[in-house]
């Protein structure tokens, strides 16, 4: 019997007997079921704000240090289930075992750093000096928020954003992504036994569609943090900004590395597929375009080639496993179709491509895949595909590699190869994108540095960092005649 879970509400869990429950499938088993969780309504959403904005005149006024206390719980309480926590990830997910406790701890990480430096923030006053007055910034929280969250990084994603938003004295009401909600419960379950005041912390799952709109339409919703498609984000922001509600929005990328002829091009490669292929390609800041000088384009082919036929595809449960299957079903589907689409635009697959045999029968696996010759006009140049596809195209200098790199839609992350400190001081001012990397891979991130993207991949202050809290607080100006 799979287990059947319900919304967390008011500090209560519930089910609501009129609606039904969808199924969690786990990607190396196809049509398994995981668990089943709620397929709410609308109405599900409006208790449930009905909820938050109840707690949120309490826990607005409680201390900073109370409410670090219990940041800090539910962190223990993570790092005791972190293994429990990294294997539902990977059942429902499919990352490998090993990337999915890198998430957990990854998590564990930018909470702490969260839960430290909403000290150091408030810290921030202002005195004005003018002539018998004093003044000062007061940072207060917006009330209620919402949290549209995505399924390639079920906690950690999460964890970004609903650990400030409560930090800052904010109530939230979390939407799942449908194809990973029990991550979702399971960190909702693990607030609970934290001892948040009920109502703090509400989770309610469901069809983005349904619920995630309607999230979006209560006018007592005063920001929404999203994370997930640039399609997605803008409907969100268009609709969100009719009650003049904040967003806070990670979008998209195709984000590429270049690589120049003077690169280690062990050291580029290596990044590359680290970039390329961890989570199966399904990270925001993966690697997905590559623009390599053409003195070293060969070479950095053989070496990629090389590579990705070396690498481990199957069970994500094995430990020696470094490719597990793509999320479900939809992501099998368009990643495929990308792969056909390139192909049929001329572009020349040199490895990859869906996994035969019966490995290939059970779950969505799909082997690491490069194209080369990949030509500005076709679609694998521009299309986000969030999976594990990477493309290749020959570039005669830096000048090219730069303009070619910014010429998308997208700036989310980028990285450069090169041992000339004069062409990465370059890259880095005339790159387009929210995140640069020199002589690293581009999915790198540290929590003290803003994680947001330009362009069509971000919108609002980025996460992490100390935007990361701002955008939970608005601000008053205060100021008192003597
Ligand atoms: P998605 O389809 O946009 O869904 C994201 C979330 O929005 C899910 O919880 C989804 O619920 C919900 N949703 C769908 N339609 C909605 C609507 N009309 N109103 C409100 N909510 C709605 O994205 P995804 O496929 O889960 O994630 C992959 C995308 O996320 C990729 O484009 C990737 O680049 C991006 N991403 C960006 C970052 C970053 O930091 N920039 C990080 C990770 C991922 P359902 O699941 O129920 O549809
Ligand atoms: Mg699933």
């Amino acid at each position: 019997m799979v287990k059947e879970f319900g919304n967390f509400v008011g500090g209560v869990w519930s089910t609501d007997p009129q609606c039904g429950f969808f199924d969690d499938e786990n990607p190396a088993c196809r049509g398994s079921s995981v668990a089943r969780f709620q397929a709410s309504r609308p109405d599900a959403i409006t208790a449930a704000v009905d909820a938050a904005t109840r707690a949120a005149g309490e826990w607005r006024k409680s201390d900073l240090v109370r409410r670090q206390d219990i940041v800090d719980r539910l962190l223990s309480l993570m790092r005791a289930k972190a293994d429990e926590l990294a294997l539902i990830i990977t059942r429902e997910n499919g990352k490998t075992i090993r990337e999915a406790r890198a998430e957990v701890q990854s998590a564990l990480i930018e909470g702490q750093y969260h839960a430290r430096q909403a000290s150091a923030f408030y810290g921030h006053t202002l005195p004005s000096g003018t002539q018998g007055m004093t003044g000062w910034l007061q940072y207060e929280p917006l009330g209620v928020v919402g949290v549209i969250s995505p399924w390639n990084f079920p906690v950690n994603v999460v964890c970004r954003k609903a650990i400030p938003a409560v930090l800052t004295g904010n109530a939230i009401v979390h939407k799942p992504a449908s194809y990973t909600p029990w991550s979702a419960v399971f960190l909702a379950e693990l607030a609970e036994q934290a001892g948040f005041p009920p109502g703090v912390w509400n989770c309610v799952t469901g069809a983005g569609s349904a619920v995630g709109l309607a999230l979006v339409d209560d006018p007592r919703v005063r920001a929404i943090t999203f994370t997930g498609s640039t399609e997605v984000g803008r409907s969100i922001h268009e609709r969100a900004a009719r009650n003049l509600a904040r967003t806070q929005l990670e979008l998209g990328g195709k984000n590429a590395t270049i690589v120049l002829a003077d690169a280690d091009l062990d050291a580029a490669a290596d990044a590359i597929v680290t970039a390329g292929f961890a989570c199966a390609g399904q990270w925001c800041t993966s690697t997905s375009r590559i623009l390599a000088e053409k003195d070293a384009y060969g070479r950095l082919m053989d070496r990629l080639v090389s590579r990705c036929e070396r690498m481990n595809v199957g069970n994500p449960l094995d430990e020696s496993t470094a490719l597990g299957p793509v999320a479900g079903p939809s992501q099998y589907r368009n990643i495929l179709a990308a792969i056909d689409l390139a192909k049929n635009q001329g572009a020349r697959m040199l490895t990859g491509g869906a996994l035969e045999g019966q490995a290939g029968a059970e779950g969505y696996y799909i082997r690491p895949t490069l194209f080369s010759q990949v030509s500005p006009e076709m679609a694998l140049f521009s299309d986000e595909v969030f999976g594990p596809v990477l493309a290749a195209t020959p570039v005669r200098s830096l000048d090219e590699a730069l303009e070619l790199a910014n010429r998308s839609v997208y700036g989310l992350s980028s990285s450069i190869f090169t041992s000339n400190i004069k062409s990465a001081h370059r890259y880095i001012r005339e790159i387009q994108a929210g995140m640069a990397h020199v002589n690293m891979h581009s999915g790198f991130k540290d929590p003290s540095m803003p994680f947001g993207g330009w362009k069509e991949s971000g919108h609002g202050l980025p996460e992490n960092d100390q935007c990361g809290l701002e955008f939970f607080l608005q601000r008053k100006a205060v100021y008192i005649r003597d």
